[in-house]
């Protein structure tokens, strides 16, 4: 498959991007200020992966009931380090701190929801067999399994891999995102603290390198990977010849919204601006493309850019409290603004300009573009707040359009009659796909997941207890009874 390239020539970054990386030290910057907010010694993978082996069977062999207990007082540590938390992940990505504390919610969230999963999916079951005595179903965990987490959300989606793979009796290696190490360190003290052995859940710190030796390890058996295609690509190509270890990749999105016929334009508009610019955009269910049925261009699409007009940009502890932070750091806000201009000078038109209004910092403004006009769209993800319009003629081609993306991560429609919706929902390609909701902040009690680049048929959300352990099918019966009826003199 093909890698995914950026939009326009590769950006020169203008100073160290977050997450600074060198052979043995790693620092990450707060992308508000600009100022260092963490420094650390780069891990020794091979040293963690030895620790994991020796502790899995001490883990895997404690009751079930202990583990989920563990977790429930996991949840208590991070409710009482909440503030802390909370402003860390303010701090490490520049999300507003409202943003900040509703990710410390999914995190405590995580905990009941993994342990009603893991009864739901993984319970263990006697299927009653006349002739063969009892069958069992039960499930065994995996063994090792490193957590690769992403900088956006970087407790509650690493979290999201380490609960359900702690509870089915996995041992952890969990590498943070260069870009949000602290937030990382927190959730693996709040583990400790609850009494999960230290060597069972782990954190490594490093970037892509450290991911890439843990990811070839020969003593790891999954990889439980949450970020970029690119990324995912890379570790599925590594293990392409090791069909023995679990791989569970959720990438990114170029997700459409179709907007179809309704009266209600503010509530249409305020949807859209949620899905695209929520966390700056930096979502991987984040609306990239709304595809507009051309009648009802001239209503919705000035209505859309009013309400961006609205919205404020600002550092997470503002007050007011602003809508959008800075985006990661200025290398990524370098190549959204060199994507938005390829964009202008290969077809599009700006309905808002991406505006950067203090160069030496990564604060961005929402920005809208028409690409209707330009022979080929990228079909690249912007991650930040870059929002395309599409106009189109007709429901068959709105979907066409949406459809034209080798991601399928998640899709909207809003407006539209039940049967424009059943004919959407059948022929639309995504892992998530709504009707007049927002295509951002998926269930935590429902699957997580996409199609095409956007994973790999393993989602995580309340199935993530699928790929924590296998299934394992035994007959049983207390005592040998067999006798063989035919072929025998
Ligand atoms: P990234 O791919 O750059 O990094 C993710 C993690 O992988 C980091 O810990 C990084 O150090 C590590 N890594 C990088 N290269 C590696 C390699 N070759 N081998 C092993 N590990 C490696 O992603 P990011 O920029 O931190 O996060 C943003 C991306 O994540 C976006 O594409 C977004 O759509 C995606 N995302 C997906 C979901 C989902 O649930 N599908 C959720 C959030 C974010």
């Amino acid at each position: 498959m093909n890698a995914v390239t950026p939009v326009g020539p590769a950006a020169a970054p203008a100073q160290e991007p977050n997450g600074t990386v060198s052979d043995s030290e790693i620092i990450s910057y707060e992308p508000a200020t600009g100022s260092e907010i963490w420094r650390g010694k780069v891990s020794d993978t091979d040293d963690a992966v030895k620790r994991s082996r020796r502790a899995w069977p001490a883990w895997a062999a404690q009751p079930l009931s202990t583990r989920m207990e563990l977790m429930r007082r996991y949840a208590n540590e991070v409710r009482k380090e909440s503030d802390k938390l909370a402003t860390t992940i303010a701090r490490e990505t520049g999300k507003p701190m409202w943003e900040a504390n509703a990710e410390v919610e999914a995190v405590i969230g995580k905990v009941e929801l993994s342990i009603r999963a893991y009864a739901e999916r993984s319970a263990q079951r006697k299927l009653d067999n006349a002739i063969q005595g009892t069958m069992a179903l039960r499930h065994k965990p995996h063994g090792v399994m490193v957590v690769l987490g992403p900088f956006n959300m970087p407790a509650h989606l690493p979290n999201s891999h380490i609960v359900p793979a702690l509870i089915a009796g996995n041992a952890v290696i969990f590498k943070p995102s260069e870009k949000a190490p602290a937030t990382g360190e927190i959730l693996a003290r709040c583990l400790n603290r609850a009494g999960v052995p230290a060597a069972a859940i782990q954190v490594v710190t490093g970037g892509p390198l450290t991911g890439q030796e843990l990811v070839a390890h020969d003593g790891i058996d999954g990889v439980l990977f949450t970020g970029s295609a690119n990324t995912g690509i890379a570790i599925n190509r590594r293990l392409a010849t090791r069909p023995d270890k679990i791989v569970a990749l959720e990438m990114g999105g170029n997700n459409p919204m179709v907007i179809w016929d309704t009266p209600k334009i503010t509530d249409a508009a305020a949807l859209i601006v949620q899905s695209a610019f929520t966390t700056a955009g930096q979502r991987c269910t984040a609306a990239r493309r709304i595809i507009v049925k051309s009648s009802m261009y001239d209503q919705i699409v000035p209505e859309i850019k009013s309400l961006a007009d609205r919205i404020i940009v600002g550092s997470p502890f503002d007050e007011p409290a602003p809508f959008m932070g800075p985006i990661i750091d200025n290398a990524a806000a370098d190549g959204l603004t060199e994507s938005f201009l390829y964009l202008l000078s290969h077809g599009a038109r700006a309905i808002k300009h991406l505006v950067r209004p203090d160069e030496s910092l990564p604060f961005l403004s929402p920005s809208i573009i028409d690409t209707t006009g330009m022979k080929e769209r990228p079909d690249v993800e912007l991650f930040g707040p870059i929002l395309q319009v599409i106009k189109v003629d007709d429901l068959d081609e709105a979907i066409s359009v949406a459809n034209g993306t080798r991601f399928g991560l998640a899709a909207s429609l809003i407006g539209g009659t039940p049967q424009e919706y059943n004919r959407f929902w059948a022929n639309i390609r995504a892992g998530i796909v709504n009707w007049n909701r927002p295509t951002i902040g998926p269930s935590h009690a429902a699957p997580m997941g996409g199609t095409g680049l956007s994973g790999n048929h393993r989602p995580t959300g309340y199935y993530a207890a699928d790929y924590c352990a296998y299934p394992v099918a035994s007959g049983e019966v207390e005592q040998p009874r067999a006798a063989i009826g035919v072929g025998l003199n």
